[in-house]
């Protein structure tokens, strides 16, 4: 009988992702008998793919773009999956397919990482983005007692809907009120797509900041992006989009591979090193 584990990552497209880089790195360097690989799943075969995954001999998978909340209904989510309305990683407990949502954790063990202290008074936050991402921010936020979150997003409807979802601590507000908004910020994120390889820039004007605010990009490729550079340039502390996207897949490693794998300086060059040859 083999004892080799099995996991994947499945979207469509799933060209870009960098999980299995991540997770193969762990399983070499824990000598795990194990593999991560990536698979390709149309919606319409989401269904078969998830309800099959045991007799096909995965221990669990990474879910992304666009199945991230069709997985909700074919497995039984966590507290915070249900929270956010979407879920990144399953496992099996027993014969149930369980999933939750590691983008929460990952946002927040990153900043904790990299900005110690980052939440003691969290009074005012703005968030960039109102999509997947910045629900699992914003429940991240939540659960560290952030007291008044502004949602600002390209589309209004979008950060409404946002902010209804999650009550009175959470309003949303036009872009046009960022520069004030920033003058008492303590944490800005970035949670929007804007600033990804393919899209524009950021346009966002730091010079009225709050000095000690606190910058959490989680665009990830390119890896430094402008709003990264403005950060630096004026001097605030900032963490990137590869830390999170390198925490965020520790719990599910752990859950199929059974060991809790480190986020290192040798795994980050590995993944910035990808992403700069891409
Ligand atoms: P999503 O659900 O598609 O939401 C995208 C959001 O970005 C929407 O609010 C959209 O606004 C906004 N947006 C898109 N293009 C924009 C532009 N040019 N200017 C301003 N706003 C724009 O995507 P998501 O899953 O939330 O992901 C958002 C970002 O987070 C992506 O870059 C993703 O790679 C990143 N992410 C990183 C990690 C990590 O581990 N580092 C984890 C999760 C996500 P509208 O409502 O107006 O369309």
């Amino acid at each position: 009988m083999t004892t080799s584990r099995k996991a994947c990552v499945i979207g469509w497209p799933i060209g870009h992702s960098r999980s299995p880089l991540i997770h193969n790195y762990w399983l070499k360097k824990y000598g795990i008998d194990g593999e991560y690989t990536k698979r390709e799943v149309a919606p319409d075969a989401l269904a078969d793919f998830v309800g099959s995954l045991r007799a096909n001999g995965f221990a669990g998978i990474n879910v992304t773009i666009p199945h991230k909340q069709a997985v909700l209904k074919l497995s039984k989510p966590d507290e915070r999956a249900e929270a956010v309305g979407a879920a990144n990683t399953l496992w099996y407990e027993g014969d149930t397919l369980c999933s939750t949502n590691t983008d929460v954790e990952g946002f927040l063990n990153n900043l904790d990482a990299g900005v110690p202290g980052w939440s003691r008074n969290l009074e005012n936050v703005v968030v960039l983005g109102a999509g997947g991402a910045a629900r699992a921010v914003v429940h991240a936020l939540m659960g560290r007692k952030a007291a008044h979150i502004h949602v600002v997003n390209r589309t209004r409807k979008s950060a409404d809907d946002l902010a209804a979802r999650f009550g009175k601590a959470v309003t949303a507000d036009n872009w046009d009120a960022l520069s004030t908004l920033l003058a008492r910020a303590s944490l800005l994120v970035n949670a929007s797509s804007a600033g990804m390889k393919k899209q524009g820039a950021l346009d966002v004007d730091l010079n009225s900041a709050n000095p000690s605010l606190t910058i959490a990009e989680l665009v990830y490729d390119p890896r430094d992006t402008a709003l990264l550079k403005a950060a630096r340039a004026r001097g605030l502390r900032a963490v990137d989009g590869v830390g999170m996207l390198m925490h965020q897949a520790v719990g599910g490693f752990e859950r199929w591979f059974g060991r809790r794998p480190e986020v290192t300086s040798e795994l980050r060059a590995l993944v910035e090193a990808d992403l700069a040859a891409a």
